[in-house]
C-alpha cells in the first residue's frame, strides 16, 4: 500500500537506531531489504530501499544479531544459524519506529564470506488478507444478525436490533452507533435503535425524533460528517466526526446507519465504505421489512375491525369455480351456516329479498358480461323476522384483464341509514299530510337587505287562503293584511329581525275577500357568521277561536252588566253557605260594599229552623233537578224580619258533587205584609162580584112570594078564597122563604173570619153551596152547567166557606172567559163542568170550561197576585192568587191546565181519616 511506503519514507529521516549503512551504492536501489549476515547470524551490512526505519530492539552495541531487529513473536521462524535456514522460505516481521511492523518474506543464500538474507516487503499482502478475513468475519457477523432480525419475534425485535448494533459497533470499533428509519406514516425520521460503548457519551436516544434533519442527504454512498459541516448535523453527532450510511430499497431511501465518534483516521483500515453499506443493508433491510410487515398487519387489523364495525366486507367472484367468496365477517352476518360457503350465484342471490333480487341479478350479469360497475341497495331476505329490514349497499367492479381478470366488490350494511331514510320519508309524508289538512301554512321568507321576500308556502296555502305562491309577493302580502293590523305586522317584522323570533296575530284577506285571523309564529335563521338568511314561520288559522273568544268576552260583559245592574239580589255561595260573590243590590240591602260580601255565611241571618230547612233544600239539589225556590225569612241584626223569594241553582262537577250555588232573590217583605189585607180585599172584591148573583137569587123567591101574596089578596077582596087555594099559595111562599134563607145562610158562612179553627167537612157540600149561589145566574146567562153526580163520601180539613169562595172564583173566571168568547161568536154554546173524585189520599175537584183555555206562555203567571188580562177596573188579578193561598193553607194544591176545549182548574185536597 502506498501509505506504507510513505511511512518508511518518513521514518528514513530519523537518526536513532539507525541501521549500518551499506557501502555498495548498487544495493541501495534494490527493492526490499537485503541483510548481509555472518555465519552466526550477525548483521554485517544492510541494503535495499526499505532498510530505513528498521529499529533494533536492544541498545546500540555491535555486533547486532539478526533476531534483535525482529518482532519478538516472529523469531520463532528462525532457529540456529544462517546455514540452517537455506532452502526455507522465511516470513520475518521487523520492528519499525512508531511500533509499526514490516512484514517480509525471503530466503538466505551464501554470499562471499557470509550469507545474504534477501527479504521482500509483504505488508500489503498481509493487510489484504487481514482485511479479507476481517470482511469475512464481518459478513458472517452481519449475516447472522440479519437472520436473527428476520426470525425474532416482533416483541423482541428492538432488543435484537440493539444487540446487533452492539456486535457491529464492537466489531468495527465504533463508539456510538444508531439506526434511524423513516416513519412512513408521518414521513419523518426517528431513531429506531441506538448503541453507545460504555465509555462513549450518549449521543442518541431511542425513538428520538429527527424530523427532516436527514432529508438533505441522499445518494448511495456513506456520507462523512465533518466538524465544520452542517451545524445541526454536527450537533446531532456531538460535534465529532461521524458517518451516515444509507439504506435504500425499491421504495427509496429508508434507513440511515449512524456512526458516531468515528474519526476519519479510523475509516478504511477495518471497514471500507462498501463494508458499511453491506452492514447497513444487512441490519436495516430485515428491520424495515419487519416494520413494514407490522404496519401492514396493523393496517389489515384496522381494516378488519372497521369492516366489522361497519358491517362491511369484500366479495369476490371466481370465474373459474363460478363461486362467490365473502369476507368472513360478512359471511357470518349473512349466512347461518358456514357449510354454504363458497356460495353459488343462486345461493348468493337467494340471500336477498325477492323484491331486490332480480335487479341484483341483472346488474351482476351486466358486470360479468360488459364490465359495467355494479352499485345498488338490496334488502336481506328475512321472511319471518319482525326486525327492521337489513339493507346492504352492494358495489362491484371488474379488475385486471385476460386471465388476471377478477370481479371484486364490497357490501356495506346501510340498514341504519336506509331505515332512517324510510322513517324520515314516512314522517315527511305524515307531516306533509298533516300540514295539508290542518289549518296551518308553513312559509319561508328570504332575507334580502332588510326585506323579507316570500319564497315558499306549504301546499295548505291554497285550501286555506286561496292564494298561490306566485301571487304572494311581499307587497301583495301587506295589502292583504287588514288595515287595522298592518302596524302589528310591521312590528312583527322589526321584532323578528331584532330578536330572532316573533309571535303575532293579524287578519289576512283570502282570495274571496274574507278575513282570517292568523297566529303567526316566525323564527329568523342565521348563517355561521350570524347574518340573517331566512325566516321560517307558521300561520295558524285561529279565526274560529278568536271569534268564539270575542263572543264569549262580549257575552261575559253582557252577563256582568246584567248581574251588576239587576234589581234582583244575585249571589254565589258554597255548599257550606259561605258567600263567594254578591251583587250591588244584595250589598245595598245588607248595608255593606260588594267587596265585603265574600266570606259572609248566609246562615248567620237565618233562624235555626230556617237554616235547617234551607240546608235541607240545598241538599235536595241534584244535577237532574238543580233548581229550587222558596220564600225564606231573614233576621237581620237591628232590623225587622225580612221575607225573600229566593231561587237557587246548583252547579255540579262531573261526579255530581255540588260545587257551588247561584242564587237570585227578591225582597218579598212588603208583599208578604200586605198579603193578609189583600186576602181580605180580594174577598171583598169577590163579594161585589157575587152581589148580582145574590140579588138575583133573593129577588127570584121574593118575586114569586109577592105574586102569590098579590093573588091571595085579590081572591080575598073578591071573597072567593078557598082554603085549598090559600094553603097552596102559603106553601109556595114558605118554599120561597126557605130558598132565600138558604142564600142568606151562605152569605153568613162566606162572611166568617178564616182565623177560626179549621174543621173537617165534606167538599161536596162546598160544591153544592157554590152551585146554589151561582147556578141560577149562570144559567140565566145561557151557560150550561154540567154537574152530574157531585156526591162524595170523604172529608177534608179547612173552612168549607173558603173552599166555596175558591170554587166561586174559579167559576166566575170561567164565566168571564165564556162570555167574552161569546161576544165574538154568537152561536157559541158555553158550558162549565164540575166534578169531584176521590181516592184513599186525595180528593180532586175540577172546574172545566170550553172557553178555549189560557195562552201557554201565561200559564205559569196566572197565580201571581195582580196578574190579570181583564180590562182595567174589571179584573183585580187577585182571585187566583188568593184561591191558591187558601188551598195551600188547607194542605192542598191548586193547578191549571188546558184541555181540548178550554181551561181546567184542579183543586187537590188531602183526605182526612174520620174517627168513628
Ligand atoms: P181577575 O179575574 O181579576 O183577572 P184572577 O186571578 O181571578 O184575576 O185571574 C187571573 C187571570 O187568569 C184572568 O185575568 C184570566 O186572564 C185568567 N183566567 C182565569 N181563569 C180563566 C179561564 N177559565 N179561562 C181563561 N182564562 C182564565
Amino acid at each position: 500500500m502506498a501509505s506504507n511506503e510513505g511511512l518508511f519514507g518518513r521514518l528514513s529521516g530519523r537518526t536513532d537506531n539507525r541501521l549500518p549503512e551499506s557501502t555498495d551504492p548498487q544495493l541501495h536501489t534494490h527493492a526490499g531489504i537485503q541483510l548481509m549476515l555472518d555465519h552466526q547470524g550477525y548483521v554485517t551490512d544492510i541494503h535495499g530501499l526499505q532498510r530505513y526505519g528498521l529499529a533494533r530492539s536492544s541498545g546500540d552495541g555491535a555486533p547486532r544479531l539478526l533476531l534483535s531487529y525482529m518482532v519478538p513473536g516472529s523469531t520463532l521462524a528462525l532457529e540456529g544459524v544462517p546455514a540452517d535456514w537455506v532452502g526455507h522460505s522465511l516470513d520475518l516481521d521487523f520492528q519499525c519506529a512508531g511500533l509499526r511492523v514490516v512484514h517480509t518474506r525471503g530466503w538466505v543464500q551464501p554470499q562471499g564470506d557470509g550469507w545474504l538474507l534477501q527479504l521482500l516487503d509483504i505488508s500489503d499482502l498481509r493487510l489484504g488478507s487481514q482485511q479479507a478475513s476481517n470482511r469475512e468475519r464481518c459478513t458472517q457477523l452481519t449475516l447472522g444478525l440479519s437472520e436473527q432480525l428476520r426470525r425474532c419475534s416482533t416483541v423482541r425485535l428492538p432488543e435484537v436490533m440493539h444487540e446487533a448494533l452492539r456486535s457491529v459497533a464492537q466489531h468495527g470499533r465504533v463508539p456510538c452507533m444508531a439506526l434511524a428509519v423513516r416513519d412512513e406514516a408521518q414521513s419523518g425520521w426517528y431513531m429506531h435503535s441506538a448503541y453507545h460503548a460504555f465509555d462513549a457519551p450518549e449521543l442518541w436516544t431511542l425513538e428520538q425524533n429527527l424530523g427532516s434533519l436527514l432529508e438533505p442527504f441522499n445518494g448511495p454512498a456513506p456520507q462523512r460528517v465533518e466538524r465544520d459541516g452542517n451545524p445541526r448535523l454536527n450537533d446531532l453527532f456531538g460535534n465529532a466526526d461521524g458517518v451516515l450510511v444509507p439504506y435504500s430499497d425499491q421504495q427509496g431511501l429508508c434507513a440511515w446507519l449512524m456512526l458516531g465518534f468515528y474519526p476519519a483516521s479510523l475509516h478504511g483500515p477495518q471497514m471500507s465504505d462498501s463494508d458499511w453499506l453491506q452492514v447497513c443493508a444487512a441490519l436495516a433491510g430485515p428491520l424495515v421489512g419487519r416494520l413494514r410487515e407490522q404496519q401492514h398487519l396493523q393496517q389489515s387489523e384496522r381494516t378488519e375491525a372497521l369492516q366489522g364495525f361497519l358491517g362491511a366486507g369484500w366479495w369476490e367472484w371466481s370465474a373459474t369455480s363460478e363461486c362467490l367468496q365473502l369476507a368472513p365477517q360478512l359471511a357470518a352476518n349473512l349466512t347461518p351456516t358456514a357449510d354454504l360457503l363458497p356460495l353459488t350465484l343462486e345461493a348468493w342471490l337467494a340471500l336477498f329479498h325477492p323484491a331486490d333480487r332480480d335487479e341484483l341479478r341483472g346488474r351482476f350479469n351486466e358486470l360479468l358480461e360488459h364490465g359495467k360497475a355494479l352499485s345498488l341497495f338490496a334488502r336481506v331476505h328475512q321472511p319471518q323476522s319482525t326486525q327492521p329490514a337489513q339493507w346492504y349497499r352492494i358495489q362491484g367492479q371488474a379488475q385486471g384483464i385476460g386471465t388476471r381478470r377478477r370481479i371484486v366488490g364490497f357490501m356495506l350494511d346501510v340498514s341504519d341509514i336506509k331505515n332512517q331514510q324510510q322513517q324520515i320519508a314516512a314522517a315527511h309524508a305524515r307531516l306533509d299530510n298533516l300540514i295539508a289538512s290542518s289549518p296551518a301554512v308553513i312559509y319561508v321568507q328570504r332575507y334580502a337587505e332588510g326585506a323579507l321576500l316570500p319564497v315558499f308556502f306549504s301546499d295548505s296555502l291554497k285550501p286555506l287562503l286561496g292564494w298561490t305562491l306566485e301571487e304572494c309577493t311581499s307587497t301583495a302580502l301587506i295589502e292583504w293584511i287588514h288595515p287595522d293590523d298592518r302596524e302589528q305586522y310591521f312590528e312583527r317584522t322589526r321584532q323578528l329581525l331584532r330578536e330572532g323570533s316573533a309571535r303575532s296575530r293579524y287578519r289576512l284577506r283570502d282570495r274571496r275577500g274574507d278575513y282570517h285571523w292568523l297566529l303567526d309564529e316566525a323564527k329568523l335563521l342565521r348563517d355561521d357568521l350570524g347574518l340573517p338568511v331566512e325566516v321560517v314561520g307558521l300561520w295558524l288559522d285561529i279565526t274560529e277561536a278568536t271569534e268564539a273568544a270575542e263572543r264569549v268576552k262580549s257575552s261575559e260583559e253582557r252577563y256582568r252588566i246584567l248581574v251588576e245592574d239587576s234589581p234582583a239580589m244575585i249571589c254565589r255561595y258554597l255548599p257550606d253557605l259561605t258567600l263567594t260573590f254578591g251583587n250591588q243590590p244584595l250589598a245595598s240591602y245588607l248595608e255593606c260594599t260588594t267587596g265585603q260580601l265574600p266570606g259572609i255565611n248566609l246562615s248567620s241571618w237565618l233562624s235555626s229552623e230556617q237554616r235547617e230547612a234551607f240546608v235541607q233544600r240545598i241538599e235536595g239539589l241534584t244535577p237532574e233537578s238543580p233548581v229550587s225556590s222558596a220564600e225564606i225569612s231573614l233576621q237581620l241584626p237591628g232590623r225587622e224580619y225580612a221575607w225573600w223569594v229566593w231561587s237557587d241553582r246548583g252547579i255540579f262537577d262531573e261526579q255530581g258533587n255540588l260545587l257551588e250555588v247561584q242564587a237570585v232573590g227578591r225582597d218579598n217583605t212588603e208583599l208578604r205584609r200586605s198579603q193578609q189585607q189583600l186576602t181580605h180585599s180580594a174577598k171583598m172584591a169577590t163579594l161585589g162580584e157575587m152581589a148580582t148573583g145574590l140579588a138575583h137569587e133573593i129577588n127570584q123567591p121574593l118575586n114569586v112570594m109577592r105574586m102569590a101574596i098579590v093573588n091571595v089578596l085579590k081572591r080575598l077582596s073578591n071573597g072567593d078564597v078557598q082554603i085549598d087555594y090559600l094553603q097552596d099559595k102559603l106553601t109556595r111562599i114558605d118554599g120561597q122563604v126557605q130558598r132565600a134563607a138558604r142564600v142568606v145562610d151562605h152569605l153568613r158562612v162566606f162572611g166568617r173570619r178564616s182565623e177560626i179553627e179549621q174543621k173537617v167537612f165534606n167538599p161536596a157540600l162546598a160544591l153544592e153551596g157554590t152551585l146554589a149561589l151561582l147556578g141560577e145566574g149562570l144559567r140565566g146567562k145561557g151557560v150550561k152547567l154540567r154537574s152530574e153526580g157531585l156526591a162524595c163520601d170523604v172529608q177534608v180539613r179547612g173552612h168549607a166557606d173558603q173552599l166555596e169562595q175558591v170554587l166561586i172564583n174559579l167559576m166566575v173566571n170561567a164565566r168571564d172567559a165564556l162570555m167574552s168568547k161569546r161576544e165574538a161568536d154568537r152561536d157559541f154554546e158555553p158550558w162549565i163542568a164540575l166534578s169531584i173524585e176521590s181516592d184513599a189520599q186525595n180528593v180532586h175537584l175540577r172546574v172545566d170550561d170550553n172557553a178555549g183555555g189560557i195562552d201557554p206562555r201565561l200559564l205559569e203567571r196566572i197565580f201571581e197576585p195582580f196578574f190579570t188580562t181583564k180590562p182595567i177596573g174589571l179584573g183585580t188579578g187577585l182571585g187566583l192568587s188568593v184561591s191558591y193561598g187558601i188551598i195551600d193553607n188547607m194542605g192542598g194544591r191548586l193547578s191549571v191546565s188546558n184541555t181540548g176545549h178550554g181551561a181546567r182548574f184542579s183543586v187537590e185536597l188531602p183526605v182526612v181519616e174520620v174517627q168513628v
